[in-house]
């Protein structure tokens, strides 16, 4: 069956066309700048790629007509009709405590996904816009609901409770919830699968590090701990995000700097993380590695801090679980920086596990074991796909 993944951002909608018999994506690409002078990237399986400048995308209705044109094109297309979509699958970030498995879109399920706004503004809206604009144009289509904090519903009350007043939790629902579900749950599932382990009996951690950067701790085939919480601020240091910080430091700043909450917000989110210990170097990795040689002092900070961090918690999951079974990195920096899962793997040597220097040098897409044959546990690289993830779910649902 044919479904369509929509992950729509506030300016931007990201689509992908996967044959969910086959697994094989049929057409993917962006819309950006909806709202400004949009940008439209179109890039089909075998087919010729395009990119249109200046495209008209005054709302995301025009910019998902565009993507379906698009796909039913008879010179550019990969299907002749809309008939061909079974199902569109859409990303949401949060469902709060409402949705711990992905849903069949109907009116309750978007007003239950509204009142969810309040914990994530930025995205939650913007999924809800996605979502109104493919039941217009495919009033027929089944919609299919996929959140990023579902994974981690699992976990027990003390994991994801704050030591606050309980009563925040009870009048606003404040405690963590933790996001990147759809990618701790299909790089542990492939974990398992790659290890020979069964998942059902199994104690996993996945360093799921990107520009949003989280590590979960997945017991007996359920998350049961996540280093985001509330929000994605929490956890690692990221790209441009503090993670975890001492909210008297953050009081603190406010009064020295006169910041209000909002601008507060705004710099441990946009501003911080090793974008920040890098004096606004780079959020990239790959920049800060190479200034680092080139003897940045800075730069070789913030990947320390990443990286040490990171051990932290990769070491607060093995003792929460009471050991673990394997480990597993994935998204662009896990996929691809072997300099940082060199050293997390070196500070688990007491545990029995060493690196395989060779495959280490693993690059993006390529499923590979970097610990060596007599490590008492393995360690992988597995390529995440949430786009996959969610077409799956999406058609098991449909089914
Ligand atoms: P993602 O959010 O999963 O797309 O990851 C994006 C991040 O991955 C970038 O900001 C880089 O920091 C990192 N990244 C991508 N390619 C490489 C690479 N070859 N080496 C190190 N880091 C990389």
């Amino acid at each position: 069956m044919n479904v369509l993944v929509i992950n729509c951002g506030s300016s931007s909608l990201k689509y992908q066309l996967i044959d969910t018999d086959t697994e094989k994506v049929l057409a993917k690409g962006i819309c950006e700048r909806i709202g400004l002078d949009g940008l439209f990237t179109y890039k089909p399986t075998g087919g010729i790629p395009f990119t249109k400048i200046e495209y008209d995308m005054p709302t995301h209705t025009e910019a998902a007509k565009h993507v379906i044109d698009t796909l039913t094109d008879p010179e550019a297309g990969v299907i002749s009709s809309l008939d061909e979509i079974a199902a569109v699958g859409h990303r949401i970030v949060h469902g709060g405590e409402r949705f711990a498995e992905s849903v069949i879109i109907d009116e309750e399920v978007i007003k239950e996904v509204e009142e969810c706004s309040a914990l994530a503004p930025l995205h939650n809206p913007a999924n809800i816009i996605g979502i109104r604009t493919c039941m217009k144009l495919m009033p027929d289509t089944p919609q299919i609901g996929v959140f990023d904090t579902a994974f981690h519903q699992t976990m027990p009350d003390y994991a994801y409770t704050y030591a606050i007043p309980y009563e925040y939790y009870e009048k606003y629902k404040v405690r963590r919830y933790g996001f990147h579900g759809t990618s701790h749950s299909f790089v542990s599932k492939r974990l398992a699968e790659v290890c020979d382990i069964d998942l059902d009996t199994s104690k996993l951690i996945v360093c799921h590090l990107g520009g949003g950067a989280s590590v979960s701790a997945v017991y007996r085939g359920k998350s049961i701990d996540t280093s985001m919480g509330l929000t994605p601020l929490e956890g690692l240091a990221m790209g441009t995000r503090s993670g975890d910080i001492d909210v008297g430091a953050v009081d603190y700043i406010a009064k020295q700097e006169g910041m209000s909450m909002e601008e507060i917000m705004n710099m441990l989110n946009k501003k911080s993380g090793v974008l920040g210990v890098s004096k606004e170097l780079s959020s990239d990795f790959r920049d800060l590695w190479n200034a680092r040689a080139e003897g940045n002092d800075l730069a070789g900070l913030a990947l320390d801090v990443f990286c040490y961090r990171l051990v932290k918690y990769v070491g607060a999951y093995i003792a929460v679980m009471n050991g673990v079974d394997a480990i597993a990195f994935t998204a662009g920096i896990g996929e691809n920086d072997e300099g940082v899962r060199e050293r997390v793997v070196h500070k688990l040597n007491y545990l029995g596990v060493f690196l395989d220097g060779e495959a280490n040098q693993a690059r993006y897409g390529k499923e590979v074991c970097i610990s060596t044959p007599e490590s008492k546990f393995p360690v992988w690289v597995i390529p995440t796909d949430e786009e996959l993830a969610i077409a799956r779910e999406t058609a098991a649902l449909v089914k």
